[in-house]
């Protein structure tokens, strides 16, 4: 076996996530390792750390880059505020909704299901009812931009109802991060996590995560120890919230570091606003092209993530077929419909540095040829 260095295709990725790459980001991956506990290094922490306080529009102290991907992000804020017995409202109209149910289940806690059809939003009146029946609930969780459906759930109502029954507010924000307002303190999010590959376009393998206050209190009041010793916070804190005073935790993943602080910086020269702003016109170019091609969107205008577009597949035309010609002919990968939508949609992926005019024009062109 003659082995020899891996160079990767030049895709264009507009899937679900991971979503490209700008050159900037991965010339900063490739500069040269520092020690993690190195004072430079400490710096860049200290502006990773304000930096995710912008992209969430937080104040918060704790405030992160978990070091795993998104599912790490959603495991660190469950394990940490899920104590055995606890009661968790889970919304679940998708695979993401689906996933914190099994991550209640396995802290011991127990989950009250509000589920809504796929490609619906999540009822806010069942969410109210829900949590006026048990007050024994603890925390409400849900997923603002559902990767796996398309749509966009309304958060900020949400966090009210959450409000309104005293519960903590635990949001995923995977894919809302960076390409729709996501407002941590104006909207009282309690814990929140996203992750580096999806509209911040870094590489796949962070999950920033943030604590409001309140669930720091919550954590730190804890019975029972975090089942997870890595994902415990009171201990991460020694590592990143300690100023010039940091313990070893873990070996931070240094270089990725590296591209999360320029993904980051390139998002803040943007400005958010700006960044959701080209988004919400990315979204509006791809579902004209669409249209053009007469192909139909499977979610309702209002509430349309606009980051990830859910297109249905004509009668007649081979899904796979038709992903597998874009991948190997226009180097072009969209996603496939998952779970109860498989084989029926497809997923194309507006995120960060991937939206822009140049690859909606390249998508809409290479599928009208691929499908006619
Ligand atoms: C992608 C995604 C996740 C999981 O993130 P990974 O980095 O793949 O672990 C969680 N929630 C949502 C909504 C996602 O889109």
């Amino acid at each position: 076996m003659q082995y020899s260095t891996f160079i990767p295709e030049q895709r264009t990725l507009m899937g679900p996530g991971p979503s490209d790459v700008s050159p900037r980001v991965l010339n900063a991956l490739a500069r040269s390792t520092l020690g993690h506990l190195d004072p430079s290094f400490i710096g860049l922490m200290d502006e990773i750390k304000a930096l995710l306080q912008y992209a969430f529009k937080t104040q918060n102290a704790l405030t992160m880059p978990v070091s795993a991907p998104g599912s790490a992000g959603m495991e660190a804020c469950f394990a940490n505020l899920v104590e055995p017995g606890d009661k968790v409202a889970v919304c679940v109209n998708g695979v993401f909704g689906k996933r914190m149910v099994e991550n209640v289940v396995r802290c011991g806690g127990e989950a009250v299901v509000i589920e809504d059809d796929w490609g619906q939003q999540t009822d806010l009146d069942k969410v109210d009812a829900a949590l006026s029946a048990d007050p024994a609930i603890k925390i409400l969780a849900f997923v603002h931009a559902e990767t796996s459906t398309g749509v966009r759930n309304d958060a900020q109502a949400l966090c009210q109802l959450a409000k309104k029954y005293k519960c903590l507010s635990l949001v995923d924000a995977v894919t809302s991060l960076g390409g729709i307002e996501v407002d941590v303190d104006g909207w009282g999010i309690d814990a929140i996590y996203s992750g580096s590959q999806k509209c911040l376009s870094c590489v796949p393998g962070l999950s920033p995560v943030s604590f409001s206050p309140k669930a720091v209190e919550v954590i730190q009041a804890r019975t029972h120890p975090v089942q997870s010793w890595f994902l415990d916070m009171n201990l991460i804190v020694g590592y990143w919230g300690k100023g010039g005073k940091r313990a070893y935790h873990h070996t931070a993943p240094v270089n990725s570091l590296y591209a999360l602080h320029e993904s980051l910086l390139m998002l803040h020269e943007e400005g958010l606003e700006n960044a959701w702003q080209r988004h919400a016109d990315g979204h509006r170019q791809l579902a004209q092209g669409l249209s053009s091609l007469g192909l139909d969107m499977a979610v309702d205008e209002a509430f349309r993530l606009p980051q990830l577009n859910v297109v249905r597949i004509p009668d007649g035309v081979d899904d796979a077929d038709v992903r597998g010609r874009l991948l190997n002919e226009f180097n072009l990968e969209i996603g496939a419909g998952l779970g109860e939508f498989a084989g029926n949609v497809w997923r194309i992926g507006l995120m960060g540095h991937a939206c822009k005019a140049r690859n909606i024009d390249h998508c809409v062109a290479s599928l009208g040829k691929v499908i006619n």
